[in-house]
């Protein structure tokens, strides 16, 4: 049996309860050493077999999986925040049906949501954003023409960009082609819930240099939207006035 885990976005106790329980249970683990927090690896048992997936490559950790499976071995494949984002586990479970290895995934908390946690912001905020994008800047893995960052900046909605830490440059040019404001407020958080976490909040026409001159090359999140600034409507769901299934409102 093979658990994909999403390990969390890097405090230690961010992963989630079901998620450590499987950790201490393996007899395998192959976890993503470029941004799993290693401490995590504390919780497997002495006699547990640990691999740094960093430095294999996918058949290298199918055949991991497979030698597990044969001696009947329980399998952790740790993957950095929710392994549904970014987390290149759909080739992995291909390989394993292919092979009749029984798997399933124990979800994360992203990086994402950790981010948001440290900026106490929230990312739907009425007459502001009711939409996240979830996107990236094109590097050396390829983004399909139709999702170019000039063409979802048209919608306006806060956005996330994952793996473009390197890029914010191209990615600010597309973001301004398309619409943004270049005032539109910036955070950028590297290494989110890690003890080195940094925040900077900036600008999208600043972001770029912001970013250079303090240092922020990788592990970062850079998040773009009007959610991160002064400017929003009440929730109507708390809205003294407004009806719900739970509550009756008010007429003042
Ligand atoms: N599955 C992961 C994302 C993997 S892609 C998730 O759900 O979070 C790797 C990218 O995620 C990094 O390039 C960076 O953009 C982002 N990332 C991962 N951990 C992060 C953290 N603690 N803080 C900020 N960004 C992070």
């Amino acid at each position: 049996m093979v658990h994909f885990v999403g390990a969390g976005p890097g405090a230690v106790d961010l992963i989630t309860v079901r998620g450590l329980h499987y950790l201490e249970e393996a007899d395998v683990i192959i976890y993503a050493g470029s941004l799993v927090n290693p401490k995590l690896l504390e919780y497997a048992k002495p006699s547990c077999e640990i691999y740094d997936s960093a430095r294999m490559s996918l058949e290298q950790i199918v055949r991991v999986m497979e030698e597990a499976e044969k001696n009947r071995e329980t399998t952790v494949r740790l993957h950095t925040g929710d392994p549904s984002i970014y987390g290149a586990i759909r080739e992995q479970m291909e390989e394993l049906k292919k092979r009749q290895i029984e798997f399933d995934i124990c979800p994360g908390v992203s990086a994402m949501s950790g981010a948001a946690a440290s900026l106490q912001a929230e990312y739907t905020l009425p007459g502001v954003s009711q939409s996240i994008i979830i996107s990236r800047a094109q590097g050396r893995t390829g983004v399909p023409e139709t999702e170019a960052l000039r063409e979802l900046a048209v919608h306006q909605t806060t956005m996330i960009l994952f793996l473009s830490s390197g890029l914010a440059d191209k990615a600010r040019d597309e973001l301004l082609l398309g619409g943004y404001d270049p005032a539109t407020p910036v955070a950028v958080v590297y290494k989110a819930t890690w003890p080195e976490e940094k925040i900077l909040r900036t600008t999208l026409e600043r972001v770029a240099e912001d970013m250079e001159r303090e240092g922020i090359r990788k592990t970062a999140l850079i998040i773009v939207g009007n959610v991160l600034g002064e400017q929003y409507a009440r929730s109507k769901l708390y809205d003294a006035a407004f009806t719900t299934e739970f509550r009756r409102g008010i007429e003042e």
